[in-house]
């Protein structure tokens, strides 16, 4: 009882590092029930033993989002095991940076196919639970956009791009389920210390992001954490529709 969170069913997706990982924590650490989707199943395994180490109740369910009826299979868990699902954090993305001429289309489909349709899909496997948390309490969907979807970032552009779509997405989501009252936000960091840029295939593109890192006091996962659980937290007639956080010294 008492904790912030508690009563709260989220489901977290990204889990198994970064922003996701310190997410999912901090929201047990409030009470609240944590889904941990992921494909990492090990790792998610071992979140899960922390949190239930602290006294808090999580779930590890390995799932792949851009995965829709595996998505969906999972949404149905979620519900049996832990209850009605009212915080969705839809984070899973990845960032796979390049020259354009460089034509790297696998890259770009894997960031379209799990930034743009992986979002989609994990609207589509539990919007329904949010409009309907949201006759009884607070309900929050809470994405991960990026100061990318507002800059302009060379070699960025498929990324850049997806990071927009989430960014528009979230703001004309809003519109319909805010009459609902279910709460729709986008939160867009600025340079995150995660595993994020271990994945560019592009040499190049990938120490530019490792020297920008080394340059500045970048935000640490635990620091989206905590903004999340603020949006999730405030009173429920106030919505935190977009967050844009950044590392102080990043211009
Ligand atoms: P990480 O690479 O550490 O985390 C990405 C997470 O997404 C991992 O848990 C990964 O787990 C998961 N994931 C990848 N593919 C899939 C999939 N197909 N299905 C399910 N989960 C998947 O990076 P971040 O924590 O930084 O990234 C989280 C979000 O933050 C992303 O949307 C990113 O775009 C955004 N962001 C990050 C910034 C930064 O500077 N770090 C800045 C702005 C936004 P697994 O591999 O186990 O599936």
């Amino acid at each position: 009882a008492g904790a912030p969170l508690s009563g709260r069913v989220a489901v977290v997706t990204g889990a198994s590092s970064g922003i996701g990982e310190a997410t999912a924590e901090r929201l047990a650490g409030l009470g609240a029930k944590v889904a941990l989707l992921a494909r990492r199943g090990e790792r998610l395994d071992a979140l899960e033993d922390r949190i239930r180490a602290r006294g808090g109740v999580a779930l590890a369910l390995p799932t792949d989002v851009v995965d829709r009826e595996a998505l969906l299979a999972t949404a149905d868990r979620v519900q049996r095991e832990l209850g009605e699902v009212d915080l969705v954090f839809a984070n899973a993305g990845v960032q796979l940076i390049s020259s354009i001429v460089d034509l790297a289309v696998e890259d770009w489909d894997a960031q379209i196919d799990l930034n743009v349709k992986g979002t989609m899909n994990t609207v589509q496997a539990f919007v329904r639970s949010l409009v309907s948390s949201a006759e009884r309490g607070p309900a929050d969907l809470i994405v991960t956009s990026s100061t990318a979807a507002v800059r302009h970032l060379e070699r960025f552009q498929v990324y850049s791009a997806t990071k927009a779509y989430q960014a528009q997405l979230t703001r004309l989501l809003r519109m319909e389920l805010g009459r609902s009252k279910v709460r729709v936000s986008a939160i867009e960091p600025g340079m995150v210390d995660t595993e994020l840029p271990d994945h560019v295939t592009d040499p190049a593109a990938s120490q530019l992001m490792a020297d920008l890192i080394k340059e500045i006091d970048v935000l640490q996962p635990a620091d989206i954490a905590e903004t999340v659980a603020f949006i999730a937290s405030v009173p429920r007639h106030v919505n935190l529709a977009e967050v844009h956080i950044l590392p102080t010294e990043q211009v």
